[in-house]
């Protein structure tokens, strides 16, 4: 695979200026802002008090061991709302016009164990400007581990990820949190791209969240409890946590019918304007689900999310139509999946294609 240093999209932003003119127009005439939902701070206290709570009984108060199970998993669902509620729409500054507000609020993932400063320049930067381009979004790239997109190197192993994948999801937390936090910091750089180290705040709270992360979920436990119960429940949750954010992940962007784009090998110059990338690149599923959508933070509508980051999840259900039917009016194909299901299946048969064997071309 031959990775540009540079990627550029076509310049023109026609479309780009027409949906935002319209969404602009929404809000206008609905009188609703943008950021500040009173929904999305119940929303944020609902799933904090319920983390809270699920901690609280698993390290205090749970005695028998299928008591201790089903609240690691419960836990896991906890920590994978709040990645999706909380962080996310903090960290993108969509959660308040007051800039502490979403710093606070995105610093709810140092407190999961992951770095919210590194991830901010893997998700706002890379995987939001380069989506599903090989060598540049980091969210497509495992390294040989899985191959999701036509310009990755295949293995043969790659045969059976679409089976063994499901599983390896579950890892994909303390990845983040034991290896990749650390290996980019030190090399400077993720992919091809740099990272600079955090200075003065950034620095603050990069530490302040790993030392907060191992006291809550290791040095707390460890004070109670024996290290094979500690280590197992800590296993659990992020296990969950992971297969459910990769899950929601790949089901909007790692499935059939979703672009790939390729970049001139000398120029890096990908020739469709950006926003209709966006478009092409992701998908929305399940989207009449109310308790889904509500529970991953509108990830299900993340055609809006990717077109319009810095606008609260809560508003997308609505958005979602504007941008259909403008989708529409300008020839760009928009897809939805109708339910959970029919997304899974789509990024089963996606990974199953990726790991066949690549054709020789003449
Ligand atoms: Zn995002």
């Amino acid at each position: 695979m031959t990775t540009p240093a540079k990627v550029t999209y076509n310049p023109s932003s026609e479309f780009q200026q027409a949906i935002r003119a319209r969404v602009d127009r929404y809000f206008r005439m609905t009188g609703r802002s943008p950021k500040d939902s009173v929904r999305m701070y119940l929303k944020t206290a609902t799933v904090i008090l319920g983390l809270a709570g699920l901690y609280v009984l698993t390290v205090f108060v749970a005695a028998a061991w299928w008591q201790v199970l089903l609240l690691s998993v419960g836990m896991g669902v906890g920590v994978a709302a709040l990645g999706f509620n909380v962080q996310h729409d903090g960290n993108h500054g969509a959660y308040s016009r007051v800039g502490w507000i979403n710093r606070i609020t995105g610093l709810t993932m140092d407190l999961l164990g992951v770095s919210s400063y590194i991830w901010s320049r893997k998700h706002n930067v890379l995987h939001h400007t380069y989506t599903n381009v090989a060598g540049h979004d980091d969210d497509i790239d495992l390294g040989p581990l899985a191959r999701f997109a036509p310009e990755q190197r295949r293995f043969r192993f790659h045969r059976l990820q679409h089976i063994y994948m499901w599983a390896l999801y579950s890892v994909i937390v303390p990845k983040w949190q034991f290896h990749d936090d650390w290996a980019q910091l030190i090399r400077g750089r993720i992919g091809s791209h740099k990272l600079m180290w955090p200075k003065g705040w950034d620095l603050v709270w990069f530490v302040a969240g790993k030392l907060a992360w191992i006291s809550i979920f290791f040095v707390v436990p460890l004070m109670l409890h024996p290290v094979w119960a500690v280590l197992t429940c800590y296993v659990i949750t992020m296990a969950v946590a992971g297969i459910v954010l990769s899950v929601v992940f790949q089901l909007a962007h790692v499935v059939e019918s979703r672009h790939f784009p390729v970049p001139d090998p000398e120029t890096g110059h990908i020739d469709t304007p950006w926003a209709v990338e966006q478009v092409q690149t992701t998908a929305d599923f399940a989207r009449g689900n109310r308790l889904l959508s509500w529970f991953v933070g509108g990830l299900n509508f993340q055609i809006e999310h990717h077109l319009f980051p810095r606008i609260c999840h809560v508003h997308y259900p609505k958005i979602a139509r504007i941008v259909e039917k403008m989708c529409k009016r300008y020839g760009i194909h928009y897809h939805a999946f109708p339910n959970v299901w029919s997304a899974i299946q789509s990024h089963y048969r996606w990974l199953r294609e990726m790991g066949r064997p690549v054709p020789a071309t003449a």
